[in-house]
């Protein structure tokens, strides 16, 4: 799946026109809890029921009310006792008021001066607690799990066979036989399911996913015998049903289960959904579609929904003959049916699926083809659309032919279409033979920029790798989602920058691994590969970690092998060892070591990046003709959950005055002890390590170091390739986020920024700065965010002013442009105001013949959008524009109003759907968060309407992710950070417990301390 992170909205010019008021007027519900809980703030109140109901709980419960005997290392359990605490004693005392829960934080009365008789009650009743909480937490079979134990009942009470969120190992899927009848007037469908299943050990119930589905009826044949009627039982928490049989089934025997069942095609963006759009004639088209990816396909129909459950699929849909069918294989045959619909019948999969690749599509879409190494490659859209397809099926060719020959396995079914969706959430999705796209990432028309042809090209080149990584060789389990998808983003890049070089994919990379380094210093990151079971937890794990991070190390690992093409040897063997099967990440790097000549512990090494979170900061020190390389964590805040001493085996590289340019100089050593001194003579000058920032650490020179760096860039900028200078910059803020380096010393940095030009050390450089400035201007420190404005004006003014405003062929130049005159327009620059409006004006009055450049636009639409009526003219243009990625920009402009009554319109018209598709929501969010007049309206937004948030979006999802990240992360006060901390709180099973949570409340903390440990700094060198 492609996430299509929408995270880089350009900032708008912010008047002071807002009073930071209005929002704090309510009292939060449950503010005292959220103070006493500091320690681990997003941890909920517990119902009544979950304390009772859970036995490590009710152990913690024991314990916390005693004493305040625990470590560090229980500081979790701490809190949670504490409330859990609460619940128990509101639960026994029931005439006090359930509404203020944090009353219930201090010991009973009774209890805090105890006399002789209150003495043995208490201990009567703790003892009393204790037996109980033995007894619950030793009762056979039972985890500690919610779902553990004691074993749920089904919906018609009687028990459920299966406690486990995980389905039983005993029962093997070997087929489905699938039919599917939608009716898209009334959005539901009906279903008929045929299960072929292998018995692989003894047992008396077959338990299977399943969710929102009405099973009218279902019968059971076992080897050749009768089908015959049997009872279907639901544990709807867990999303599974049951079948019990009174004999047990043996091993090697064969059966099938059928379900005739019927459902509502889903209002949100999984599971089998609807979608509509209006046409150019004006007329409303409905269509149906299919996510299933991570956990949906059971919203369509019953199925065993692991990855590792594999199978042969047939699947058959009975559509209108006005409306055409598709699905992971070609079409065999369609039949006349006698109710008037038509029967499309597909090929049965000739390869072993998971279920969450499984697609159809029924629309009334037009295609293009053409054939590509022996396989039909198509793009479907809708009709309107049809001349915007002509790129991707060029570049999809191209790259199908690419991994054809780089993976040495042919891409195994007959045909590749690749289908634009008019309503769809993420990037893309790989179901296999049937790709779905948003019409942003798919389609472009003849005016499109580079720019835009990047962005397609790299989520064709993501998806088209996901048909061998993920759909040939699947992960096991969530838990190692990053061998898909780190594997899918490392290949992007590779493969555009071997057939697609003008497109520039090389700075995109460089940047997404700066922003993966950023997102991981936190401790509220996981490990690449880290246990997951609930659901909200399985969609935690699509975030940068597993993308970028993951792509990230691949690169370091391929790099740092010493013979050309050993990685490249390595997963071709992964491949072909286990193709149709499923695989955890030790199977991946003992497949690199089998062919890795010299023998290299790829295992060791790799296991240090991929087993525990975070990153190394590598502290180089040079004494006399001495240089120590030492390692540490890379930790903003203090890690209390981790006891052992943290360690990763680095590949370092290095390079030095004499020679720092050509791949040549590079030098390689591995770091896996704590520290290590090497010879370097004294008249070495300055040592660059982390060569063209492909390691995964970040560099400490120490205050000699860096300013020998600082001097050889002063004096010739060139000594350094652009891709160490941006790594410098990074390296710079991420150390003074760490509070190693003081802001002056980051201003010392950047010193030598008037004279760069290129693309990836400035785009770095404006990015870090634009959020020290929105922090500041959200804190309201108008002198200071003025000051930091006149710095950064400064610093690239010259650069700035030396862009055209016309037509520029190099990617990497727009690029830089975009990025200098978003900045420059944002900052209310005159001359780039006054430039954006004239290009606007000029755009509407030739009726829209005279075109702004495509890098260009993004600023143009955000300037325009500031005046009523240009706003209004770009709403009405935003209607009627049939190229989806101009629309994007124009949408992301009208969102960069400062008008609060512009700013309230387009949120709720983002969240309602109909003129704004709601999957355009968490772009509209995060960019009216980048300006001052919308972003404590945005705040106000997510709390209000946190409910039907989560209806349209799961409970995890990037979109979830990306729209809390981008309502709390410019907050750095204590104020805010109390109120963000209440309102998640209060969430309680809602959402309280996500990690973007966790994240929310670290990032605001860091903000509140780097702006502390920073401010007398900044008033005294801006
Ligand atoms: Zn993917």
């Amino acid at each position: 799946m492609d996430l299509f992170d929408s995270n880089n909205a350009e900032r708008a010019n912010l008047p002071r026109n807002m009073i930071e008021n209005s929002m704090f007027e309510e009292e939060p519900d449950v503010v005292d809890l959220a103070k006493d809980s500091n320690t681990f703030p997003t941890f909920p109140t517990l119902d009544p029921d979950e304390a009772a109901y859970e036995p490590r709980s009710s152990r913690l419960l024991v314990r916390g009310l005693g004493e305040n005997d625990m470590d560090d290392d229980e500081e979790d359990c701490e809190s949670s006792a504490r409330l859990l605490g609460m619940s128990f004693m509101n639960r026994s005392s029931s005439h006090r008021s359930s509404s203020s829960p944090y009353v219930r934080q201090s010991p009973p009365r009774s209890c805090s001066r105890p006399s002789a008789r209150t003495m043995i009650v208490c201990v009567f009743v703790l003892v009393i607690a204790a037996l109980l909480t033995m007894v619950l937490y030793f009762l056979p079979g039972c985890t500690f799990t919610k779902a553990g134990c004691p074993p749920p009942n089904s919906t018609n009470g009687e028990l459920f066979p299966w406690a486990e969120l995980r389905l039983p190992r005993s029962i093997k899927p070997l087929s489905y036989d699938l039919t599917f009848t939608p009716d898209l007037d009334r959005m539901t469908f009906t279903g008929k399911a045929a299960i072929k299943m292998s018995v692989l050990h003894n047992t008396n119930r077959i338990v299977l996913h399943a969710a929102n589905l009405n099973i009218t009826k279902a019968t059971f044949k076992l080897d050749n015998g009768q089908a015959s009627d049997v009872k279907v039982l639901e544990n709807i928490h867990q999303q599974q049903i049951a079948v019990k049989f009174p004999e047990e089934l043996k091993t090697n025997q064969q059966c099938v289960l059928t379900f005739e069942y019927n459902a509502n095609l889903s209002h949100s963006y999984d599971g089998f959904y609807n979608s509509s759009y209006i046409d150019k004639l004006g007329n409303k088209r409905v269509l149906a579609a299919t996510q299933f990816e991570p956990l949906s396909a059971r919203k369509a129909f019953p199925c065993f929904d692991e990855p590792s459950f594999k199978a042969t699929f047939l699947i058959k849909i009975n559509r209108k003959p006005s409306y055409m069918s598709l699905s992971n294989m070609p079409k065999a045959r369609t039949t006349p049916l006698s109710s008037g619909l038509e029967q499309d019948e597909f090929e049965k999969t000739n390869v072993n699926m998971s279920t969450y690749l499984v697609a159809f599509v029924v629309a009334n879409f037009t295609s293009v083809s053409s054939s590509a190494s022996g396989t039909q490659v198509s793009v479907y859209s809708v009709p309107d659309k049809t001349e915007q397809t002509s790129f991707a099926l060029d570049t999809a060719s191209k790259l199908l032919q690419f991994y054809n020959e780089f993976f040495e396995i042919e891409y195994p079914l007959k045909k590749l279409d690749l289908v634009a969706i008019p309503d769809f959430l993420a990037g893309a999705m790989e179901n296999w033979g049937l790709i779905t796209f948003r019409e942003t990432t798919l389609l472009l028309d003849k005016n499109s920029s580079s720019l835009e042809k990047q962005v397609v090209a790299s989520v064709i080149a993501h998806e088209l790798a996901h048909q061998w990584f993920g759909n040939l060789v699947t992960m096991s389990w969530w838990n190692d989602l990053w061998l898909n998808e780190g594997f899918a983003t490392y290949m992007e890049y590779m493969s555009l920058q071997e057939i697609l070089p003008s497109l520039d994919t090389g700075n995109l990379f460089l940047t997404v691994r700066f922003r993966a380094l950023d997102k991981d210093a936190l401790n509220s990151s996981h490990p690449v590969s880290t246990e997951v079971n609930t659901p909200e937890q399985i969609e935690e794990m699509f975030d940068s970690v597993s993308y970028e991070k993951g792509a990230s190390i691949l690169l370091m690992l391929n790099v740092s092998l010493p013979k050309e093409q050993q990685f490249k040897k390595g997963i071709i063997h992964y491949l072909n060892s286990f193709r149709g099967s499923n695989t955890e990440t030790m199977d991946l790097w003992n497949s690199l070591m089998q062919v890795s000549t010299p023998l290299r512990n790829i295992s060791e090494m790799m296991s240090s990046w991929t087993s525990q979170k975070g990153f190394p900061l590598v502290t180089l020190s040079r004494k006399g003709d001495m240089a120590t390389f030492s390692q540490e964590p890379f930790l903003l805040t203090s890690d209390n959950t981790t006891k052992a001493p943290r360690r990763w085996n680095i590949p370092i590289t290095l390079v030095n005055d004499s020679c720092s340019l050509a791949p040549e100089c590079r030098q390689m050593f591995s770091l896996s002890e704590k520290s290590v001194s090497l010879k370097v003579p004294e008249s070495v000058k300055w040592i660059k390590l982390n060569y063209k920032n492909t390691g995964f650490y970040v560099v400490d020179y120490g205050q000699d170091g860096w300013n020998a760096i600082h001097d050889a860039l002063s004096e010739n900028i060139s000594v350094l390739t652009a891709e160490d200078r941006a790594s410098v910059i990074h390296n710079t803020f991420a150390l003074s986020r760490l509070g190693r380096v003081p802001f002056e010393q980051v201003c010392y940095m950047l010193s030598f920024m008037p004279n760069e030009t290129e693309t990836a050390p400035v785009t770095e450089a404006l990015l870090q700065l634009n959020s020290i400035y929105r922090l500041l201007d959200k804190r309201q420190e108008s002198d200071l965010a003025s000051r930091m404005k006149t710095y950064i004006l400064s610093q690239f003014g010259s650069l700035m002013e030396s862009q055209t405003w016309k037509e520029e062929q190099s990617l990497s130049k727009q690029e830089l442009r975009s990025a200098l005159v978003s900045t420059a327009c944002a900052l209310n620059n005159d001359g780039c105001v006054e430039k954006a409006k004239s290009l606007f004006k000029n755009y509407t009055e030739s009726n829209y013949t005279n075109k702004i450049p495509g890098d260009l636009q993004q600023a143009v639409f955000a300037v325009a959008a500031q005046s009523e009526d240009s706003w209004k003219a770009l709403l009405t243009l935003y209607a009627t524009t049939t190229n989806d990625a101009q629309k994007r920009k124009m949408l992301k402009g009208l969102a960069s109003s400062q008008d609060p009554r512009h700013i309230a319109w387009i949120l709720k018209a983002g969240l309602n759907g109909d003129i704004i598709q709601t999957q355009e929501l968490p772009l509209i969010i995060n960019t009216v968060c980048h300006g001052f007049a919308g972003y404590l309206f945005a705040w106000d937004f997510i709390q209000v309407n946190w409910d039907r948030l989560i209806e349209k979006f799961p409970l995890g999802s990037f979109a979830i992710q990306t729209i809390v990240k981008s309502t709390t992360s410019q907050f750095s006060t204590q104020a805010h950070l109390d109120q963000v901390q209440a309102f998640f709180s209060s969430l309680k099973q809602r959402g309280s417990q996500m990690r973007s949570v966790q994240e929310a409340l670290e990032t605001i903390r860091l903000n509140k301390r780097w702006m502390e440990n920073n401010l007398q700094a900044m008033r005294k060198f801006l």
